[in-house]
């Protein structure tokens, strides 16, 4: 079946690469969407021809309005552009990569208008996954993960009839860059070495948050909200080939893993077409070649964010909006050369010990904590 798509979230990482799937699918392209980027989204809407373009920031969106001029290709901005985007009539499937809370409302809008949701905004399920997971149920959203990690439980779990059958699931963790190496020697490590990490091309905000493992953290709060599963059921493993890319362990003890090379276009493309498979141009694993397999333990010593991860996850409320928004606060500061790199879970610990939890949240809530929690870090930085 061929959909149509609006893309949330058009020039970055994930962005791009679905736009390299649609191109390769002959999937239409309704409505474009991103921040700030003039050239990149006017490039791909005289490509594409969606039916709207929505620039996030107003002067860039004018700019783009001017040079789309004539191109049948309407132009809007702001959070009122973007739920516009979200729900577009034309639109199937709608892919939220916008990265942050900027994606919570949008996705919140698509799921109100009955879409498929391919979910690459992971914060929408950390922050407010009970709000999200709620709604889509309510609405008959259908939710497909776009996160390599949850999209490969996703396909394991197709054909099991009782999730009652799921022992736990088992996300798998390439370790990022710093595997390895004790907490005292990640003291003087630099934004470069932050951002060198070894399997994936990612954005830096992401490529950050594997090093310092609340990558994979998220993830585990994601998997949970996703699959309705209690933190206990959630396990991590480090696998530094990223090659199996998740697992699920069923109670008669058989463990199911979706294997690949690391190539978001698959889960991307699964997420478009599920339950189809579409065919890829793209040559797959060669399990000849490939290097051998290993598994370790994670180091939460070493990599407090991902115990920071779990104490959230445990505390449940707003705790994972407050950890959420201190790391994008903190991860944004590390990138701009003001912090150190274990100044990240410091700051983050002192947001998570310090701001009050809501247990119950609703919506505003929840946007108040990840407010507080990134006034809290860059107060931080104004006394230090
Ligand atoms: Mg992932």
């Amino acid at each position: 079946m061929r959909r149509t798509i609006s893309l949330l979230g058009s020039t970055g990482s994930i962005g791009r690469q679905t736009l390299a799937v649609a191109e390769e699918l002959g999937t239409p392209v309704a409505a474009l969407a991103a921040r700030s980027s003039v050239d990149a989204v006017e490039a791909q809407a005289r490509t594409f021809r969606p039916k709207l373009a929505v620039l996030y920031e107003m002067e860039p969106a004018l700019e783009l309005a001017k040079r789309l001029a004539g191109t049948g290709v309407r132009v809007a901005y702001g959070m009122e552009g973007l739920l516009e985007a979200a729900a577009l009539p034309e639109a199937d499937v709608t892919v939220t990569a916008l990265m942050g809370m900027v994606g919570l409302r949008p996705t919140l809008a698509a799921i109100r208008a009955g879409k498929r949701i391919a979910l690459a905004n992971k914060e929408t399920l950390v922050c407010a996954g009970e709000l999200v997971m709620e709604e889509a149920m309510l609405w008959g959203a259908e939710i497909v993960p776009v996160d390599s990690e949850h999209s490969a439980i996703f396909q394991c779990l197709q054909g099991c009839r009782e999730r009652g059958e799921v022992r736990r699931v088992i996300l798998t963790c390439s370790g990022g860059p710093f595997f390895g190496r004790r907490r005292e020697e990640l003291a003087g490590v630099t934004r470069a070495d932050a951002l060198r990490h070894p399997n994936w091309a990612m954005g830096p905000k992401i490529t950050v948050d594997s090093a310092t493992l609340m990558n994979k953290g998220l993830e585990v709060i994601e998997a949970m909200r996703l699959y309705r599963l209690p933190l206990e059921r959630v396990a991590v493993v480090i696998h530094r080939q990223s090659i199996i890319h998740s697992l699920v362990e069923f109670h008669d003890g058989a463990l199911l893993a979706q294997l690949g090379t690391p190539d978001m276009k698959l889960p991307i493309r699964y997420a478009l077409t599920w339950p189809e498979r579409a065919a890829s141009p793209d040559a797959p694993l060669d399990l000849l070649t490939c290097p051998p397999l290993t598994f370790a333990a994670p180091d939460t010593e070493a990599f407090p964010c991902l115990a920071l991860a779990l104490e959230a996850a445990r505390t449940g409320g707003t705790a994972c909006a407050v950890l959420n928004g201190a790391n994008e606060a903190a991860v944004g500061l590390f990138l701009a050369d003001k912090i150190g790199f274990l100044e990240i879970p410091a700051l983050v610990a002192q947001a998570l010990h310090t701001i009050p939890i809501a247990v119950h949240p609703t919506l505003e809530d929840i946007l108040a904590a990840d407010e507080a929690a990134r006034r809290a870090v860059e107060a931080c930085l104004v006394r230090s």
